[in-house]
């Protein structure tokens, strides 16, 4: 390929195209993706990169996989359509296929994004609790630097406030709590004390507000796009301890943690929770076409089931929600992930990965480092005693650095509060060896070399 192409196809860009939250820059051009395979991305100019983010944390199966091209495209020949106000074949076998990976009884609603996902579960909390002669239970209880989607009930769950900043007001009845950051606990806590206590946090703003207004609890089994912050089993233990004693229920967004980020299935498993309603995307289908699920628990679908008066049915449409090939691509995704043993692999591979970047904890710039499966932060801070986060042209000068030698690492989202300074890592779960030595290779080569 010649640089006049991509001159002129970055010139169009510029004219035509709106990039998702990143701020328009002259000096840094975007990196326009031409082709992929296994865990690696060649752009327009034949440059790879070694995709240590996995996209946007949802290319699970990797690049490349013509089983999944070849499910849609057979979808799309025989039924490219058909509404789930009604039923097709493909969301039937997926449904019942996410039953086996959840491995409990839930009834599967399929939208296109897991911003749509955690709005069905919105709706059907205070439908349900309406139908249960529960009226006032309206209110959700998250955590900052938790992230939970785009519109306005999912943006209003969200902890992040620089992805509120200039958009609110936005949907009311959202509170919010400190997330378990145990690298940041006071001197002197134990982690599970500190844990017990940040838990405690829920129960108490339950208690405040009145239980009997709060419709449910909401949160990422790990919180992931917000710095990788990994609760202590006692959290969670606690956390479901408190909803089922106040009538709370409880929302696991899994839409990160699914499909064997975590090491297991899905992020509950790895703390043995029981969520009353999991919300899922991203690595559902890889991301190779749009779909999301929201699976809720037989006895609150029951609840909904009722007819006797003309609102009892969950009355939320949409249109493209479990779209036949997204159906059938999703169930071959979690074939190919059974056949391969994807999640054994990503928990494997994420052993490998936590264990080879926190050999860096000698680096003056490296704070803490924090695993969870196929999932690490890295956090930067300026001084390892006060715990200061790094600055931010130092945290976007190392993810530039490794650009520069053909790998691509994430960062937590900003915040107002000033917490942008967590590196993110999460590759493919089909990675290789090699792929896996070369984010290592290559990072510290960076940070040692460069920082
Ligand atoms: N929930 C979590 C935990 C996420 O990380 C995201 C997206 O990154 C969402 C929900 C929203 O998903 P989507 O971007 O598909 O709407």
């Amino acid at each position: 390929k010649t640089g006049m192409e991509s001159e002129l196809a970055i010139s169009k860009d510029r004219k035509y195209l709106w990039h998702h939250i990143s701020p328009y820059s002259e000096a840094n051009p975007p990196m326009i993706a031409a082709s992929a395979s296994g865990s690696w991305v060649t752009d327009i100019d034949g440059k790879k990169y070694l995709d240590g983010m996995s996209g946007l944390w949802c290319v699970n199966v990797g690049y490349g996989r013509k089983e999944l091209a070849e499910a849609a495209y057979n979808q799309l020949l025989s039924l490219p359509y058909f509404p789930l106000t009604q039923s097709h074949m493909p969301a039937i076998l997926l449904a019942e296929k996410l039953n086996e990976w959840l491995g409990d009884e839930y009834v599967i609603f399929f939208s296109n994004s897991g911003s749509e996902a955690n709005e069905a579960a919105f709706k059907m909390v205070r439908q349900y609790h309406q139908q249960t002669g529960q009226h006032y239970r309206h209110k959700f209880i998250a955590r900052y630097r938790g992230y939970h989607g785009n519109s306005f009930g999912a943006l209003s769950a969200t902890g992040q406030a620089q992805r509120k900043y200039k958009y609110e007001p936005l949907s009311g009845g959202f509170l919010h709590v400190a997330p378990p950051d145990s690298y940041r606990r006071p001197a002197g806590q134990s982690v599970e004390e500190f844990n017990l206590l940040m838990a405690q946090q829920i129960e108490d703003t339950i208690v405040w507000e009145g239980a009997e207004t709060v419709g449910a609890v909401i949160m990422e089994p790990v919180i992931t796009g917000g710095g990788v912050i990994v609760p202590h089993q006692v959290y969670m233990d606690r956390v479901q301890e408190i909803c089922k004693k106040h009538g709370v229920l409880l929302i696991i967004d899994e839409v990160i943690c699914g499909f064997g980020r975590s090491g297991r299935k899905f992020g509950h498993h790895n703390f043995g929770v029981k969520p009353d309603i999991v919300t899922m995307a991203k690595g559902l289908t890889s991301a190779y076409l749009p779909l999301s699920a929201t699976a809720v628990r037989k006895e609150i679908y029951e609840v909904f089931k009722d007819n006797s008066d003309d609102y009892g049915y969950f009355r939320h449409i949409n249109t493209f929600g479990g779209n036949p090939a997204a159906c059938a691509l999703g169930l071959r995704n979690l074939e190919i992930m059974e056949q391969e043993n994807l999640v054994e692999r990503g928990d494997l591979l994420g052993q490998r990965l936590s264990a080879g970047l926190s050999g860096l904890l000698g680096h003056k710039l490296v704070g803490d480092v924090r695993s969870f499966g196929l999932i690490t932060g890295v956090e930067l801070v300026a001084d390892k005693t006060t715990k200061e986060p790094a600055p931010l042209d130092t945290v976007k000068g190392i993810i530039a650095d490794c650009k520069a030698k053909g790998l691509i690492i994430g960062k937590n989202g900003d915040t107002v509060a000033g917490y942008n300074n967590v590196l993110t890592f999460a590759p493919p779960l089909a990675s290789t060896d090699e792929d896996i030595q070369f984010i290592l290779d290559t990072f510290t080569e960076v940070l040692n070399g460069n920082w």
